[in-house]
């Protein structure tokens, strides 16, 4: 800081200087965009596992225990997808609020993988948006436990971001509803989308599970190449934070064209198409239906 800003600063009156904000981490990219929501300008919000980064299975580094220490109220998803952050908040004694964003929600049981993750849970909850204002609502009780001071901000932010999210759910529901059911078909990286899929009414179909890291056998891949044929499925996509490998050989294989990058387990940069959760979802939807529709 140069003299000039030291003398500015020193003439502002005390209560108007900038006082240090109490510290909300969440685990992810699309966590952190509702914590922002939520908690506005009263605290400093860190993300760990930040934009296109797959969080299935993030390594943490001695930065993101520095982030976590002293915090007020730390957000995670839970079911699984971020185990590693539980590590992370326990390796610095953290004793604050925690709060699990899926805490109440009745979790989808994830598609038997052959050898893989049988029987566990499927996390991708967020991409349901009435869940997500389970989400909000989840942080909200979180955020007025770590800051009683903030209660009517809070409620009063949230109700805001559940009335953007209750038009953003319509929104979806109205573009699903112009593609013909037999045409409501998806093929991408992985399975992220079960709960878009119940919650709209389209089917996915993935070469790979919930979990990033299970490599699909010939088998599967040769089945969805298969069905992409007899079906003629033309909405097929990448993900943005999943090895686009598989997924570039199955298109090529089947004959189709990828129509473009889903933004299934994390934000887009902020200069990006999908660098919040609502924008993510209208730019899912926009180029799902057209997609979809051939
Ligand atoms: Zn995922």
């Amino acid at each position: 800081m140069n003299r000039r800003a030291l003398f500015a600063l020193a003439a502002l009156p005390l209560a108007a200087r900038a006082q240090p904000r109490p510290v909300a981490v969440a685990s992810f990219s699309i966590l952190g965009d509702m914590l922002r929501d939520v908690a506005g300008e009263r605290m400093e919000i860190r993300v760990i596992a930040g934009p296109d980064v797959d969080a299935h299975h993030f390594q943490t580094r001695p930065s993101h225990a520095e982030a976590v220490r002293g915090a007020r109220i730390v957000v995670r998803n839970g079911a699984g997808f971020d185990n590693w952050f539980n590590r992370l908040i326990s390796s610095t004694g953290f004793a604050g609020v925690n709060v699990m964003a899926t805490q109440g929600i009745t979790l989808r049981r994830a598609a038997p993988t052959p050898g893989h993750n049988h029987g566990s849970q499927d996390p991708h909850a967020w991409q349901d948006v009435r869940l997500a204002i389970a989400y909000l609502r989840n942080i909200e009780g979180g955020l007025i436990r770590a800051d009683a001071a903030g209660e009517a901000e809070y409620r009063a932010r949230t109700t805001a971001a559940v009335a953007r999210l209750e038009a953003l759910d319509a929104w979806v529901r109205a573009e699903i509803a112009k593609v013909p059911e037999a045409r409501r078909i998806v093929v991408t990286s992985h399975d992220a989308f079960a709960y878009f899929g119940a919650a709209y009414g389209v089917r996915f179909r993935a070469p790979q599970g919930v979990a990033t890291n299970a490599e699909p056998s010939a088998q599967q891949v040769a089945a969805l190449i298969r069905q992409i044929r007899a079906e003629n499925i033309t909405a097929v996509f990448m993900e943005n934070m999943a090895n686009p490998a598989t997924l570039r050989r199955l298109a090529e294989e089947a004959g189709v064209r990828i129509r473009g990058r889903l933004y299934a387990d994390a934000l887009s940069a902020a200069d990006g198409p999908a660098a919040t959760y609502e924008a993510m979802m209208r730019h899912n939807v926009g180029l799902m239906t057209a997609a979809m529709a051939g």
